[in-house]
């Protein structure tokens, strides 16, 4: 288990204006977050990072923005409207709903969303007596039943029928754009088999219990890669993949210690394998972060079938004709975003006392530099500071003006925030052998140097 403590990030998280719960002067929503200031900056760093990584990296790689609203059928070919279910038992006692799986995983018993609704109520009837409703301690509940997770709307039905007997659904996930645009890239661009397509879209889930802060939550946002590939080819694409991935979050700062690989024991019928990264998250440990799917022909040929297109492939070199098969990567933006914040969360004593910084990346920090006057009633120190601000804002954008109480209170509060460099223009700046120079702070040392005003912006890049 991680040392780091849930509820340390979610105060951390509100208290510096990362994430605050969703409507909240409301009373809140359950499953919805709102990103603040500097939740906003680390999110967008993270998607330019992952968006680097599978597009601007790759010569064979496309991006993509589908519409969240898609044609109704598309749910019926991926499965979606059958299938997508999570088991459900209601506690008879005070209504709370569980989901099944994860409370029989909790207490060891191996269970999953893909097991049938009958198998789960056996397994689920044999372990009763060690499930207490979260909510009243009860153990009373009744049977298990198959819960549907798409998320109905009323977009485009101008009768005012309010029990929406057509309804358009929110993207359960976000990929099936992906597919509905494999002929549209492959006819626009020089797309060859093999190549992919990258996108980054919104995905709703009316999830049972949403919980853990960002880890489940019923609105997302989903990073997905989708590699189309010759039948059969499958097996060394897929490791090559799976390990880019794993590699990847070590690079951008996650510790190797809290990532690992797991194979899925239970597969859908038409996927030929299945993986997750899980990330060891605050307070119960390793889970799903990032899936990775070998997902066969499935794709491509349901939605053919479903839309009379035929969406097979033409090898322009050897003519061979035949639906691609597809490897997916899917990370949900919101775990992914937790992971990152609470991998950087850290605790350490400096001088006596307790300091919290968060050591991310100077990529994926939300602030570059604070810039400071040592004095905010000294106008002389006031104007260089500005002066130095304006230059280091053309220079990196999410720079910080920071003159609010005592110099220590600063640092603590760009430490909290993860910014990597505090400048502070003192009257060393103004005047004698020192003139024109400031104090940069860095963040992980807590050292201090004298760097010229005119080296600084080469200084501080990372
Ligand atoms: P879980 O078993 O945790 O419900 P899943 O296997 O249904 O997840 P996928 O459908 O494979 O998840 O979705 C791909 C990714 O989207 C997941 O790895 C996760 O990062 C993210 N994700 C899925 N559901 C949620 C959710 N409710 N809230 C936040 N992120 C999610």
């Amino acid at each position: 288990m991680s040392d780091v403590k849930m509820d340390d990030i979610i105060s951390l998280a509100k208290r510096r204006g990362f994430v605050y719960p969703g409507s909240e002067i409301y009373g809140g929503m359950a499953g919805m977050y709102d990103y603040g200031p500097y939740g906003v900056e680390l999110l967008n760093n993270l998607k330019k990072a992952w968006w680097k990584e599978q597009v601007y990296d790759r010569d064979d790689f496309f991006g993509l923005d589908s519409a969240i609203f898609k044609d109704p059928r598309v749910w019926d070919a991926s499965g979606h409207t059958s299938g997508f279910s999570d088991p459900l038992a209601e506690c008879k006692g005070c209504n709370t709903r569980i989901r099944v799986d994860k409370e029989l995983a909790k207490i060891g018993v191996k269970a999953d969303e893909k097991m049938s609704e009958a198998e789960l109520n056996k397994l689920f009837d044999e372990n009763r007596d060690k499930i207490p409703c979260p909510k009243c301690g009860k153990k009373e509940f009744g049977p298990v039943r198959a819960f549907n997770l798409l998320v109905k709307t009323n977009m485009g039905d101008l009768s005012g029928d309010a029990d929406l007997k057509h309804p358009v659904y929110l993207p359960g996930e976000a990929c099936q754009g992906i597919y509905l645009n494999f002929k549209n890239v492959v006819d626009t661009t020089p797309a060859k088999v093999p190549f992919g397509i990258a996108q980054i879209g919104k995905a709703f889930r009316n999830e049972i219990s949403p919980r853990n802060f960002l880890f489940r939550t019923r609105e997302m946002e989903q990073a997905d890669t989708q590699y189309f590939i010759k039948p059969h080819e499958n097996k060394e694409a897929y490791e090559r993949i799976k390990q880019a991935r794993l590699d990847w979050y070590v690079q951008m700062g996650i510790k190797p210690e809290n990532l690992r690989l797991t194979q899925h024991d239970n597969l859908v019928f038409y996927a030929a394998d299945a993986w997750d990264i899980e990330y060891n998250f605050p307070s119960y440990g390793f889970d799903e972060l990032e899936g990775i799917h070998d997902r066969t022909d499935y794709d491509l040929t349901q939605h053919s079938k479903f839309s009379g297109t035929d969406l097979s492939y033409m090898d322009p070199t050897t003519n061979e004709k035949y639906i691609p098969w597809i490897l997916e990567t899917s990370v949900g933006m919101g775990r992914m975003f937790l992971a990152f914040l609470s991998d950087a969360y850290h605790e350490e004593e400096l001088n006596g006392e307790k300091r919290v910084v968060l050591k991310l990346k100077p990529e994926l920090a939300p602030v570059k530099v604070a810039v400071s006057p040592l004095l905010k009633n000294k106008p002389e120190l006031v104007d260089k500071a500005r002066e130095v601000y304006t230059m280091l804002k053309k220079e990196f954008g999410a720079v910080m003006w920071d003159d609010n109480g005592n110099i220590g209170k600063r640092y603590r509060r760009q430490d909290e925030i993860g910014t990597p460099y505090c400048v502070v223009i003192d009257f060393d700046t103004l005047e004698g052998d020192t003139k024109d120079t400031v104090t940069v702070r860095n963040r992980d040392t807590t050292e201090q140097s004298r760097v010229s005003i005119a080296d600084l912006a080469k200084q501080l890049q990372y």
